[in-house]
């Protein structure tokens, strides 16, 4: 590749409110363990608001976009099939050994080292090492060309999905994996797993849902008794995490609890959202909803504590998942939750307080689990939802179950570039697909 050549990028510039599709020069590799990226489709998503609208901190121009899909069209030397291959793979994430020019992959939406501490144990979105894509300190993918460290760690080889027999997967839809799909996959995993389900999820009283405690016997335990015979959900915010985190909180508990009755309340203020939530669960089959024993349903904000009441008595949902990242999504999780309940925030929240008090958590016994999902270690699990669900996920762009609205092309120049995340900005326009060759 001549790295005299230009290419088009979407850049940020400060202070605020200022995305301007730019020539500026291609990557080039930077580390023996980069590889360079010819970017297919790159994602807008709601969390690169957060710095389109400008932060109290100064912040250098760079190109925007965390979410990727593209080819391999360079290895740094770290690589076997580097053609400038000097170095040592053995040890290393067998992607060093087997990445290849014109393998396509997608990447999670932060770097990751993939060989720390941190990384061995599958919280990748926490490496010491790693970096947010689109980002002063890491260029984005909404360009033609991206360079990712630590390629070896970061990106997933599309081709193994391919290759397991899964090629009517829809092209478009891995750009869903960069993202929102392991997020919403997370956030459903993180309720269901946390100690406080223990209970709802296996009838028996706590502490003795818990695997493993020694008792000393000496009185017969109790059964579990009342509405935790259907276990209550609510999920707030359905926007693209939302609707993802919707599917996989069906999946999961259609998969893994099989024999337990259910039923989610999926709440949105805004009403085309919360259409295409109602498309999107008709059209998923059983598989993936369960056959009777389980409901979802959609609504607005004071409708959803209604019905949350109605259905617990005024006690409240096991878990809450917060697919927002604001205070008032809190707010309504707390309103929403039961007592010794949990709320599973996978939002990205801006650097405010939130909006309760410690005695209010004390008082409810409410369990907050927060932040970043380790998107590259949840990928290999998205990707089986991916393929599962796509009657969902591999839906037409534009279509009225589709997670991605429309595709848009570079070519159409900056002003429309320009007004395309005005729209977004302004919640006129769902999530965009960027395809910076057309
Ligand atoms: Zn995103
Ligand atoms: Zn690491």
């Amino acid at each position: 590749m001549d790295s005299a050549n230009l290419m088009k990028a979407i850049r940020w510039h400060p202070p605020s409110y200022d995305q301007r599709l730019e020539d500026i020069p291609t990557p080039m590799l930077q580390h023996p363990d980069d590889v360079i990226v010819k970017v297919a489709l790159a994602g807008l998503c709601g969390s690169d608001l957060h710095i389109y609208r400008g932060t109290d901190k100064p912040m250098a121009i760079h190109t925007s976009g965390h979410e990727f899909v593209g080819t391999v069209v360079e290895l740094g030397s770290n690589y076997k099939h580097s053609s400038v291959n000097d170095t040592k793979t053995e040890g290393r994430p067998s992607l060093y050994d087997t990445l290849k020019v014109g393998d396509e992959v997608v990447s999670a939406f932060t770097s990751n080292c993939g060989e720390c501490r941190l990384c061995k144990q599958g919280i990748t979105c926490r490496c010491p090492f790693g970096l947010l894509f689109g980002s002063p300190r890491l260029e984005g993918g909404q360009a033609q060309y991206v360079r990712v460290p630590f390629g070896g760690a970061t990106l997933f080889p599309t081709s193994a999905l391919k290759s397991e027999g899964k090629s009517e997967i829809a092209a478009h839809s891995l750009l869903l994996l960069a993202d929102i799909l392991p997020t919403g996959v997370y956030a459903a995993i993180q309720a269901l797993g946390h100690p406080k389900l223990a209970t709802p999820l296996t009838g028996a009283p706590w502490p003795y849902s818990l695997p493993g405690l020694t008792t000393t016997g000496a009185v017969p335990r109790t059964s579990a008794e009342t509405n935790d015979d259907v276990l209550h959900f609510a999920v707030v915010g359905l926007g693209p995490v939302g609707m993802c985190a919707c599917v996989a909180l069906l999946d999961q508990l259609t998969t893994r609890y099989p024999t337990r009755k259910w039923k989610i309340v999926a709440i949105d203020p805004i009403e085309s959202r919360r259409r295409t939530l109602e498309t999107m669960y008709s059209t998923i089959g059983a598989d993936g909803k369960g056959t009777g024993q389980g409901e979802l349903v959609v609504r607005g904000i004071e409708e959803a504590k209604t019905t949350v009441s109605e259905w617990t008595n005024g006690e409240g949902c096991c878990a809450v998942l917060e697919v927002v990242g604001n205070a008032s999504a809190l707010n309504l999780s707390y309103d929403l939750v039961r007592p010794f309940g949990v709320i599973t925030s996978v939002g990205v929240h801006p650097a405010k307080p939130v909006g309760f008090e410690g005695e209010e958590l004390y008082n409810k016994n409410v369990s907050l689990d927060f932040g970043r999902c380790p998107a590259r270690a949840m990928i290999e699990v998205a990707a089986v939802l991916l393929a599962k669900r796509q009657d969902i996920f591999g839906s037409a762009p534009g279509g009225s179950n589709s997670l991605i609205e429309a595709i848009e092309g570079f070519k159409q120049g900056p002003e429309v570039v320009k007004a395309i995340y005005e729209k977004f900005d302004k919640g006129l326009v769902g999530k965009i697909a960027f395809d910076p060759w057309a």
